[in-house]
């Protein structure tokens, strides 16, 4: 078989082995990466078969053989493990939750999509965002004493690579690219967009990549600033990070964009320490979801690795309890419920302390631990259990972010 489609196809396949929802989820949302010829990978609800949906002028059985293999590394994934919850809020509000809530802000103006997963925003969107950032701020200071900073968007290809980045999400980084610097190179770009309807990008030869790329995580620009400190005792750190991941097709609204902001905190110091900071970070989301008034949970969890990295590393992340995350319920744009996940709480070992070089007080690496808030997604969680009407939102919030 050897056809060239002119439209979107769907090849039926059969899984290599049983998957649960969890690891559907993972395989649907991770196949978008899998070929350009491939539109996505959807698990029948048999959880045992699939659909593949393929691209016009997809070649069906290069295709084919493609999922087959992706297919093959994502079944090894072991789900199914006791998910912990360590915080539950309820909301007082009693309405129901908000449908269209992405339409419902473009509609007010309040926010502008550009439609690549970026968004501007304004208004009561803007001061909410504001708020759940210096809210969380003022909690840290108060519960960790932490030192305010700020680091660069961009992030060098050394310091991700020594982060282990491109080992575990190299589908998600972005390389900034420049014009070669060339006088011929520059000036045929120059002219070819003069006359052009549109942008017309250099030509791939003329495109250098000078390890310059997106930062991906927030917390991975603060660790080269404490290379050679010791700290004797534990130190905390906050700020605001802006945060790229390539998302490819999977971008939706203020549900997954490509670039966003996170709140961020980090804590160094010993294993006693980080794992205090871990435990006084629980209540402080507490409060954080009870002053906006949202239903929330925080419990354990596991990244979404590339695929050939999956298995074991979810595995190991599962095994060790070493990530939790912030679900939110919120809705899919067909209306049916969903946790969004709004943020996480890790635990990193002494991993960063190794590859940067920082140690605590007996001289050994020091170990870390991050939260990360990613705002944009409280900010529709919140919409969603509270709606546009503000009389139904707290009063302290509302008189902030509709006056
Ligand atoms: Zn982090």
């Amino acid at each position: 078989m050897n056809m060239h489609m002119k439209d979107f196809t769907e090849i039926a396949l059969e899984l290599p082995r049983e998957v649960d929802r969890e690891v559907a989820g993972d395989i649907e949302k991770e196949s978008v990466f899998v070929s350009p010829m491939i539109d996505r990978i959807i698990v029948n609800s048999d959880g045992k078969t699939a659909r593949l949906v393929t691209r016009p002028g997809a070649d069906l059985q290069v295709a084919t053989d493609k999922a087959l293999r992706f297919l093959a590394v994502m079944v090894r994934q072991v789900s199914g493990f006791e998910i912990k919850v360590f915080v539950d809020t309820k909301r007082k509000d009693t309405g129901p939750y908000q449908i269209g809530v992405n339409d419902g802000l473009v509609e007010r103006g309040w926010m502008h999509d550009y439609g690549k997963g970026q968004v501007a925003y304004s208004g009561p969107v803007l001061k909410l965002a504001q708020l759940i950032n210096e809210k969380s701020g003022q909690l840290y200071h108060a519960a960790f004493n932490a030192i305010d900073g700020h680091y660069p968007a961009m992030i060098d290809a050394d310091t991700l690579h020594k982060c282990g980045y491109f080992d575990s999400h190299p589908n998600a980084v972005t390389f900034v690219g420049n014009v070669v610097e060339d006088f011929d190179a520059i000036e045929e770009f120059r002219l070819a967009n003069s006359c052009s309807e549109g942008a017309l990008m250099p030509k791939q030869e003329h495109i250098h990549h000078d390890g310059m790329c997106l930062n991906p995580a927030a917390c991975f620009p603060c660790y080269p600033t404490l290379t050679g400190q010791k700290f004797v005792e534990g130190q905390c750190y906050t700020w605001l990070g802006r945060v790229f991941r390539y998302e490819s097709r999977n971008i939706n609204g203020l549900d997954r964009l490509y670039e966003f902001n996170v709140r961020e905190l980090v804590f160094v110091g010993d294993e006693d320490y980080v794992r205090s900071c871990r435990a006084k970070a629980l209540p402080i989301v507490e409060e954080l979801a009870s002053f906006i008034d949202i239903d929330c949970q925080v419990q354990t969890a596991t990244d979404p690795f590339f695929a050939t990295v999956s298995a074991a590393k979810k595995f190991w992340q599962a095994a060790q309890e070493v990530k939790n995350e912030i679900k939110i319920p919120a809705l899919g744009n067909d209306g049916s419920q969903k946790m969004l996940a709004c943020g996480s709480i890790n635990l990193h070992g002494n991993f960063f302390g190794k590859r940067f070089d920082f140690t605590c007080a007996n001289g050994e690496p020091a170990q870390t631990g991050c939260v990360g808030l990613g705002i944009e997604r409280w900010v529709l969680a919140a919409f969603t259990q509270h709606g546009f009407e503000p009389a139904r939102w707290p009063e302290a919030v509302r008189n902030r972010i509709f006056s």
